[in-house]
């Protein structure tokens, strides 16, 4: 029996245990915390003497392919579900919002109506399908990315607009309005300070709603999304992975095909057969003995996040009725201040440059699913926060993005707690290098074929020049979130270089 080991316990190093121990492997993870999960944990407050849980990390989910959801029996534990209702949004001093509607026609529509939109709405949304449709079929084949498949399947068209372009451009070839430019480009900045101008940042854009869980959308799991990793902890133990928590990896000897590490005090060696890394990229170059790594790394995380909870249900001023949709402000009216603002922060000009704020509703979620909770939640994710100050140095930015979508709100007074992470606090917190919440940013030249950290052309998932060592975290294709691609498409890769052998 071929005996894989895994270093990080995260939504990828899990899949990845899952599909290998599935497929006749042995295999251990040697997780440096005291629990499971990485990014994707829960963390608990008290208020009031009352104890509520809340996502600590992760909030969302929307990139899982729905046949990892099946094939690893997550969906027999996991209720989820996503809305249904418009997302929600709102330019600077706008009071109602702009809808943007699941269906084309009455997109085009709203768009026309609201932001004087004449561009190719509905070619675009046709476009991204395809796009969407190719890069689900790499993932589903585990197959590795590249221009020469892209060019295939969808012509060097559509390839060199919406994979190796530049977001700017691909923006501007659809749509004549700032603002629906903005809309659909704003997740170029998803983790951290990415350029329109740079090429190969138009593939972030399809890449956010690659995801089949929810055909694309982003939605919610009943109690939190925490429920996907310890669910999927306590089904890799029923299948016999083996874990090592609270573990302090020494040191990786390649030659030997061992690892040392100590856990309570004492050391101890496990052999193996192939090494997969699900942290970030870094972890790997600093514990493997004699590696010399001369690339550099764009790492920059320039996102956060503040939970608001309140006694009551939020009530909105606009679309009460709409409870549950996503709603999104942006403070920024142009794609010119939108860029300035994210260059800023990769400058470190300052400590916020707000650009937009995404507010996912959780509480009113929860009740959908039946989960009533004491407390209502809502999520602010921001961006274009500096990456080196902890939240507790910058409370002040905080109130900015409360008192951003206070407006909107009929009862305000309820907010009886707020908890703010900013990127440092990210580090500290997940160890995510420079707090960026993919491990590494989104940049065209970390993008799509160029996320891999591969000598080897015909494995695009094993570290380096090593043969039997893989590195499936955040950083390698297609991007982080709590999806478990990377993790699923690195244990196929390794079982097939088995194969062949
Ligand atoms: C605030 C925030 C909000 C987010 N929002 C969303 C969202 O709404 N939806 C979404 O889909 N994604 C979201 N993300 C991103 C998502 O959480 C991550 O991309 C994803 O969880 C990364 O998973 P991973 O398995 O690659 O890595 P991680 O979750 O980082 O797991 C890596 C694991 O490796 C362990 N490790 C590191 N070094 C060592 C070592 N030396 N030895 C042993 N173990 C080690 C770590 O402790 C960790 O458990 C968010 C992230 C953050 C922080």
């Amino acid at each position: 029996m071929k005996k894989v080991v895994i270093i990080g316990s995260g939504i990828n190093g899990l899949v990845a245990a899952n599909y290998l121990a599935k497929n006749g492997y042995q295999v251990e993870i040697i997780e440096k915390k005291t629990f499971t999960g990485g990014a994707c944990i829960k963390d608990t407050v008290s208020i009031d003497n009352k104890k509520v849980d809340f996502a600590y990390g992760a909030t969302v989910l929307g990139m899982m392919p729905d046949f990892i959801f099946n094939e690893t029996g997550l969906s027999k534990k996991i209720h989820a579900y996503y809305p249904k209702n418009p997302k929600l949004v709102y330019f600077n001093g706008e009071e109602t919002s702009t809808k943007i509607y699941q269906d084309n026609d009455r997109l085009e529509k709203e768009l026309k109506h609201k932001w004087g939109e004449t561009g190719k709405v509905n070619e675009f949304r046709n476009d991204e399908n395809k796009v969407v449709e190719f890069i689900q079929k790499l993932y589903r084949n585990a197959t590795s990315p590249s221009i020469e498949l892209a060019n295939q399947f969808l012509g060097k068209e559509l390839t060199s607009l919406w994979i190796s372009g530049t977001a700017k451009d691909l923006l501007d070839h659809y749509f004549s309005s700032e603002k629906a430019k903005l809309y659909m480009g704003m997740t170029v900045i998803e983790s951290g300070p990415a350029s329109i101008y740079d090429p190969g940042t138009a593939f972030t854009i399809p890449l956010m709603d690659s995801g089949s869980i929810f055909d694309g959308y982003w939605g919610f799991v009943k109690t939190g999304i925490w429920k996907i990793t310890e669910n999927l902890t306590e089904i890799n133990k029923e299948l016999g992975v083996k874990f090592y928590l609270e573990s302090n990896i020494k040191e990786v000897d390649s030659s030997k095909q061992s690892i040392l590490f100590s856990k309570n005090n004492k050391d101890t060696k496990l052999n193996y057969d192939h090494l997969i890394f699900a942290t970030d990229p870094i972890t790997p170059s600093k514990l493997i003995k004699d590696f010399e790594n001369q690339n550099s790394l764009d790492l920059i995380g320039t996102s956060g996040k503040v939970t608001a909870f309140f006694k009551n249900p939020v009530r909105w001023k606009d679309a009460n009725n709409y409870s549950d949709s996503f709603r999104f402000i942006f403070s920024v009216d142009s794609l010119e201040d939108f860029e300035n603002a994210s260059q800023k922060a990769l400058k470190n000009n300052g400590d916020y440059f707000p650009g937009f704020i995404q507010i996912y509703p959780e509480g009113s979620a929860q009740r959908n699913m039946d989960n009533h909770e004491d407390y209502d939640k809502l999520i602010f994710f921001t961006k274009n926060l500096s990456f080196d100050k902890k939240a507790d140095n910058v409370s002040d930015i905080k109130d900015r993005i409360i008192s951003k979508v206070i407006p909107h709100i009929e009862n305000p007074e309820d907010i009886v707690f707020s908890k703010f992470l900013t990127p440092m606090d990210l580090n500290e917190t997940f160890l995510f290098p420079e707090g960026n919440i993919d491990h590494i940013t989104l940049t065209g030249n970390q993008n799509y074929e160029k996320r891999t950290f591969s000598n080897n052309k015909d494995n695009f998932y094993s570290y380096h020049e090593y043969d039997n060592i893989f590195y499936c975290g955040a950083g390698s294709f297609p991007c982080g979130s709590v999806a478990g691609t990377p993790g699923y498409m690195c244990s196929k890769q390794l079982m097939r270089s088995i194969t062949k052998k």
